[in-house]
Parts: C-alpha cells; sequence; structure tokens
C-alpha cells in the first residue's frame, strides 16, 4: 500500500470539510479524524466529556483548548494515525491547539495544511440549508434531501437541522473563526505548511483539486 499521509483541513464552517475529508480519507486510506464528530458522539454516549461540551457547541462556543488536546493526543497515539497517517478536521482552531499539535507531532511531522477557502456570504448560505443524519452525519441540504422524507439513506437515521446550524449559533461560530481560527493560516503560512484550495465549484472538482496539492506535498 503507497504511503499515507499527515495533514490538516481548514476551513470555516460550511466550507465544504466534512465532505472532502471524507473523500481524501478513502484516497489515502488514512483516518478521518474529525473533532466535531468525537465531541458530538460523547454527547450522545453522555459521556463526562460529553455533558461539559454539550452546552457549548449547542452555543456555538469552544470547548476549552486542554480538554481538546488531550483528545487528540490520545487519537493521534493509536497505530493507524502512526504508521499511515490522519486527516484532521476541526483541530487545531487556536494558536494554543496548533502549538500542542506542532509538539506532538514532533517526531512525525504534518506533511501539509489546506486552507479549502470559500467566503462568508457563501457559507452561510449552505450553512441554513445543510441538514445532517442524527445517526451518521451524512450531509444533505433543503436542495440536495434524501430520497424518502427527512430518512437517511444511508442508514435509516432521522436527518435534522443541527442546533449549532440555527442562525444566532451560526453567526457565533463564524465569528468563532474570525477570531481564534483564521490567524492559523498564516501561522501555517509562516511554517511553509499551507496550501489554500478553492472550495467553489462542484464538490468533484474540489476533490480533485485536493488530490492535487496532497499529491505535491507527499513526493517533495
Ligand atoms: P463546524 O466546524 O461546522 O462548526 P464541527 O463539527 O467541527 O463544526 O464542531 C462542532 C463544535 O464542536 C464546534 O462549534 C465547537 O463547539 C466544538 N469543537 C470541535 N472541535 C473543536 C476544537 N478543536 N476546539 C474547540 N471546540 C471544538
Ligand atoms: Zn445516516
Amino acid at each position: 500500500m503507497s504511503r499515507g499521509v499527515r495533514m490538516v483541513m481548514l476551513g470555516r464552517q460550511g466550507a465544504g470539510k466534512g465532505t472532502q475529508c471524507v473523500r481524501l480519507s478513502r484516497h489515502y486510506v488514512v483516518p478521518h479524524i474529525s473533532t466535531g464528530d468525537m465531541l458530538r458522539a460523547a454527547v450522545r454516549e453522555g459521556t463526562p466529556l460529553g455533558r461539559k461540551a454539550h452546552e457549548i457547541m449547542n452555543n456555538g462556543g469552544l470547548v476549552p483548548d486542554d480538554l481538546m488536546i488531550d483528545i487528540v493526543d490520545d487519537r493521534l497515539d493509536r497505530d493507524d494515525t502512526t504508521s499511515r497517517g490522519y486527516i484532521l478536521d476541526g483541530f487545531p482552531r487556536t494558536v494554543g491547539q496548533a502549538e500542542a499539535l506542532e509538539k506532538i507531532t514532533a517526531s512525525l511531522p504534518l506533511d501539509l495544511v489546506v486552507d479549502l477557502h470559500v467566503a462568508t456570504e457563501v457559507v452561510l448560505e449552505r450553512l441554513a440549508s445543510r441538514r445532517v443524519c442524527a445517526d451518521c452525519g451524512h450531509n444533505y441540504s433543503v436542495d440536495a434531501p434524501p430520497k424518502y422524507g427527512w430518512v437517511c439513506d444511508n442508514c435509516g437515521g432521522d436527518v435534522v437541522q443541527r442546533e449549532d446550524d440555527k442562525p444566532d449559533a451560526i453567526s457565533k461560530r463564524l465569528a468563532e473563526y474570525e477570531a481564534n481560527t483564521a490567524p492559523l493560516i498564516e501561522w501555517y503560512r509562516d511554517r511553509g505548511l499551507l496550501e489554500v484550495v478553492d472550495g467553489l465549484g462542484p464538490a468533484d472538482e474540489v476533490t480533485e483539486r485536493l488530490y492535487a496539492v496532497v499529491d505535491a506535498r507527499r513526493s517533495s
């Protein structure tokens, strides 16, 4: 099997990170590590972490760095990630998290960081129409609903609007992104790791753009 990749995916909420990360993870045969999915699973299961995170997430705030860093540190320590790599989605989200990740990955550094770029006006529309399967997380929209009612094509779960995709939480999350996460773009550019990929246009075309930048970094 060819070698995998170690990468971080940055991008505004609604840029299409989730969809693209699933594709990249199949293509490069590495786990897709989404901290949002991990937190939502913890909330569903009612773990201590889930109980701490629930309220914060519904309001569109950020879970404290120390909690997030522990979760990611544990996950990146497992055999699948140390042998093949990973695609990190939703982490780092603050400079503090990026600094911690730099230490965690000191012996196996990142190959690249992608900024999947989509303007705020566009993501606002995408988020307002986004619907998601409560069970498997598959994404739909009011313009591209499941085949039968609001029942997931994949797994039969209920397709709903995420609590944090409602208007108040959306503006809070986007402001959070500009304040805390956007500075990471320069931070990674300074370290020579950044690739900016245009997230506009058909999903398949975006995927091809991503393969191109990832392949260039893996072979260099
Ligand atoms: P999105 O990027 O669409 O807002 P995610 O699914 O990545 O959604 O994350 C959902 C929520 O989980 C965030 O709004 C935040 O409350 C919490 N979260 C996820 N990852 C992190 C992180 N690295 N640091 C802090 N909070 C996080
Ligand atoms: Zn489903």
